[in-house]
């Protein structure tokens, strides 16, 4: 195959939701496998639903997933002169009519059928006269999609036009306008769409969100680009976590899947929590210093050595507040939660004392003093951690606590025992 140049093609109505940015992964994905060209291109046409700011959205949506497109950015309404010229190829061809202001494309063969060889969904076909000479240039002066994108895709040499099914109706105007150009048309490639758990387009509520929108909600960019690089294709062999390059090496077109996939929601947390499980303690910490900017407490090595505790216990980037806050700051006891741990402020108190004693500090040590403390004292181990756990972190639901109050450190540790057993006295 000759390297494939594809092209990602949004109009700026809005902030692309995931649906969107799938079709761009798959078009990075399927260019870079084949060492081809990825380009971005703005079809900015209808002038009327420009919404603004909303390039800045699609680039930045782009840029958080690592999907670069090549050279510079396509905008279609800075290439009128462009439409204009081949508005009059067709005219000179007979093949566009001005009608109410309008230029339309003259269809000249009413009882033939338009057809070609999808990708995904192999041979497709409809009877001409479904078509009706349609606009090709607005009383604006601007091109409308339909030749927009047949002329920018020619022009830029695409070879393979991957987008969303909703366009194969429209596929036969375009098959139009290529024969009457005199040129060979692209390669389709029609993605079935991502539906919700009902079978229907995907909600907003399901999910239909954008890409930037799940980043502040504390997903990883890996996770996303792996969830949606699942949804409608899938790699040979039975791993399912892949990085971009990953991803970039396996992809293939023939295993697009011709049915829509399920957007599932617990199957993404699956993601993050794997990727984030997975992240080496130092980049652990660069995606929380990212998530929570204004925390300056983050920033200090306490939040990776504290990695393997609570990247395995957080679904989201934005679960870490709660369960990691208390190796940065003292929790305030909550006086609900202290009256149902067991044990007396006395026992507490000595429990402190015993911590206290030992000549060193670190899991080990920490997990013997206790169990010997138990066997001393005749009290249940798990009521001791219960204890400790309260103490350190308001909660009766912790990482590891040896661990974690090594981490926490002694002193800290002590007074928040003795905090504890001052209110159960
Ligand atoms: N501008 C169209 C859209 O927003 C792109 C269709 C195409 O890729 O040809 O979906």
């Amino acid at each position: 195959m000759k390297q494939p140049r594809v092209r990602y093609g949004p109009s700026p109505t809005g902030i692309p939701h995931i649906g969107n940015i799938r079709t761009a992964l798959f078009n990075y994905l399927f260019a870079k496998n084949q060492n081809g060209k990825f380009f971005l291109r703005i079809e900015d046409t209808d002038q009327a639903r420009i919404v603004p700011g909303a390039v800045e959205k699609i680039k930045e949506s782009l840029k958080s997933l690592n999907l670069t497109w090549d050279e510079d950015i396509i905008v279609q309404s800075k290439r009128l002169d462009i439409y204009q010229k081949y508005l009059n190829d067709l005219k000179s061809k007979g093949f566009a009519y001005e009608d109410d202001g309008a230029w339309r494309f003259k269809i000249q063969t009413k009882d033939a059928n338009i057809s070609w060889q999808d990708e995904v969904h192999g041979t497709v076909s409809f009877p001409a006269n479904v078509i009706e000479d349609f606009v090709i240039v607005k009383s604006d002066g601007y091109p409308t999609y339909h030749f927009a994108s047949v002329v920018d895709d020619h022009d830029m040499g695409i070879t393979h036009v991957m987008r969303g099914d909703e366009w194969i109706s429209s596929t036969p105007k375009h098959i139009l306008l290529y024969e009457a150009f005199g040129w060979q048309h692209p390669q389709f490639v029609h993605l079935p769409p991502i539906l919700g758990a009902d079978h229907k387009k995907l909600s907003k509520r399901e999910g239909a969100k954008s890409v930037l929108e799940y980043i502040k909600e504390g997903y990883l960019p890996e996770a996303i680009v792996n969830f949606l690089a699942l949804l409608g294709w899938s790699p040979i062999g039975e791993q399912e976590i892949f990085s971009l390059g990953e991803l970039v090496s396996q992809f293939s077109l023939e295993r697009i899947n011709k049915n829509s996939p399920i957007f599932n929601i617990e199957k993404l947390n699956w993601f993050n929590q794997e990727w984030i499980k997975s992240l080496p303690p130092e980049e652990f910490k660069k995606k929380i210093e990212f998530q929570f900017p204004h925390k300056n407490a983050y920033k200090s090595t306490v939040t990776a050595s504290i990695a393997p505790l609570v990247g395995s216990r957080i679904t989201t980037l934005n679960d870490f507040p709660k369960i990691a806050d208390p190796f940065y700051e003292e929790p305030k006891l909550d006086t609900l939660i202290v009256a149902t741990t067991p044990l007396s402020g006395v026992t507490i108190n000595q429990y402190a004392q015993k911590l206290e004693a030992l000549d060193s500090w670190n899991p080990e040590s920490i997990r013997s003093g206790t169990v010997s403390f138990a066997e001393s004292k005749r009290v249940a181990l798990k009521d001791l951690y219960r204890n400790l756990g309260v103490a350190t972190f308001d909660s009766t639901v912790t990482p590891p606590l040896p661990e974690s109050v090594t981490i926490i450190g002694k002193d800290k540790t002590i007074k928040r025992l003795d905090e504890l057993a001052k209110l159960k006295k």
